[in-house]
């Protein structure tokens, strides 16, 4: 059956948003003033950060495709890369015909660090802070009551001793972890107020001196998981069986679990998708990408993020796990009009569901790279967004960028010279 966001591709802007409407995803009062929707009034960008002269735009486009735990999505991205969008709705095509995305967010714990020096006796004190526990919990709660009225609040407290280390030079820290349940808020601030509120009264408890109270991004208690399960005969592509591009994909993911160079060009492609819908969506991807590449080394080295197998009936299994403290409140969310109106095309999921659309978006954007590097090489898919960026490094403007690149895909080298110089021919 035909839907109206076939060839979604190949439609003019106007008509994509046409169809975006027709299918549900829009509504007609937001047609009229669609393109407003995106955009940042002086009055709001002139609040959001300091001495601003003016705003920076990107693209946003639609990853389409997007079967996740059994419904449809049309996931926002913004991304300044050719390719990346179009790659993530080809993975997700795949995917989608072996039955789509499941994802899985078991909690969203933020974690908050009060970091204490000179506290004498540690393993003593670590013990005297958990007698404290209630004490601390209720100061945490008085300095943002509103969390705990909506459900959320601290939910444990634990003590990391960090011993001293002669050759880094580095004394003892005693540090105090808050893990705190933010609710819809990725909760920086709320975070960064309870654990400082709760400062004194840990030198009091410790008799030390504290440094710092601070949210961490290492959000280790905020997982997402999002995992496929595609039949091989869905993988065949350029000549090879669907079974020999399915190993091929489970040696790519091995190769980047053992190598750090390949690793972190294989995280960088589960980025593209990351970091194009967490900023789309208004959150702030200094703090996901800082966590997400914390988790990559975890085991000390820099591995690969996703990992492939074969299950027992000659499946490929895909998953990719991340740590992602993303909200669907707060921050620029509610005052960015951009960043609503993403929410809203994704039917304003809550802050889970969020986190799982968007591992569901690297994930398919890493299995489409993969796919694509063991069978025809990156380049080929490439070509034809390079000779349209070339042609308008160029200066080609309008239908000039179509024909050019036309010709530029045709001719060699497909280079910037060689765009200008078909440029010039066009011209005259
Ligand atoms: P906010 O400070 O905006 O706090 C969340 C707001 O959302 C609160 O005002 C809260 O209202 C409101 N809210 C409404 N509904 C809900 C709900 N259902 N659940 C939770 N809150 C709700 O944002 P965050 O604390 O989330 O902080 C995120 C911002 O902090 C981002 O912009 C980030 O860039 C920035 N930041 C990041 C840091 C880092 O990553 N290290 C450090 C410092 C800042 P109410 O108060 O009434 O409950």
């Amino acid at each position: 059956m035909s839907s109206p966001l076939d060839k979604f591709y190949k439609k003019s802007i106007n008509e994509r948003i046409q169809s975006l409407m027709s299918a549900g995803f829009i509504e007609h009062e937001h047609i009229s003033n669609f393109k407003q929707s995106f955009s940042l009034p002086e009055g709001v960008s002139n609040h959001m950060v300091e001495n601003v002269v003016g705003t920076y735009q990107l693209p946003l486009g639609l990853g389409m495709n997007f079967l996740i735990n059994g419904k449809d999505y049309l996931v926002p991205m913004a991304t300044e890369e050719p390719s990346v969008i179009a790659a993530a709705s080809f993975g997700a095509k795949t995917v989608r015909a072996g039955g789509g995305f499941t994802t899985t967010q078991e909690k969203r714990w933020m974690i908050g660090q009060v970091i204490l020096k000179n506290v004498e006796d540690s393993e003593a004190m670590k013990e005297k802070v958990l007698e404290h526990y209630d004490d601390l919990v209720e100061r945490a709660h008085a300095a943002h009551p509103s969390i705990v009225k909506r459900g959320g609040g601290v939910k444990d407290i634990d003590v990391r001793i960090i011993e001293s280390n002669p050759e880094e030079h580095t004394p003892e820290f005693f540090v105090v972890h808050l893990y705190v349940d933010t609710k819809e808020a990725m909760g920086a601030n709320i975070v960064n107020t309870m654990a400082e509120a709760i400062k004194d009264a840990l030198e009091i408890i410790t008799g030390g001196n504290a440094l710092m109270g601070i949210l961490s991004n290492y959000a280790t208690e905020a997982l997402v998981t999002a995992s496929f399960r595609l039949a091989p005969s869905l993988l065949s592509r350029s000549g090879l069986e669907g079974t020999e591009v399915r190993d091929r994909i489970v040696e790519a993911s091995q190769i980047a679990s053992v190598d750090p160079y390949r690793a972190v060009t294989h995280n960088k492609g589960i980025m593209n998708g990351v970091e194009a819908a967490v900023l789309a969506t208004g959150n702030d991807t200094r703090a996901t990408s800082a966590g997400i590449h914390a988790y990559a080394s975890q085991s000390g080295q820099y591995r690969s993020l996703s990992k492939y197998y074969v299950d027992e009936h000659g499946y490929l299994v895909g998953t990719l796990t991340i740590p992602l403290a993303i909200g669907t409140v707060g921050g620029s969310i509610s005052i960015h009009p951009g960043a609503q109106f993403t929410q809203h095309i994704l039917g304003d999921p809550d802050a889970k569901t969020l986190a799982g659309i968007v591992c569901a978006v690297g994930l398919a954007q890493n299995f489409s790279a993969l796919r694509a590097l063991v069978t025809d090489g990156i380049q080929r898919g490439h070509m034809a967004l390079q000779a349209k960026s070339l042609a308008m490094t160029a200066g080609a403007v309008g239908v000039e960028i179509d024909v050019i690149s036309r010709k530029l895909r045709r001719s060699q080298p497909m280079n910037l010279t060689q765009a200008e110089a078909l440029l010039e021919e066009y011209r005259n």
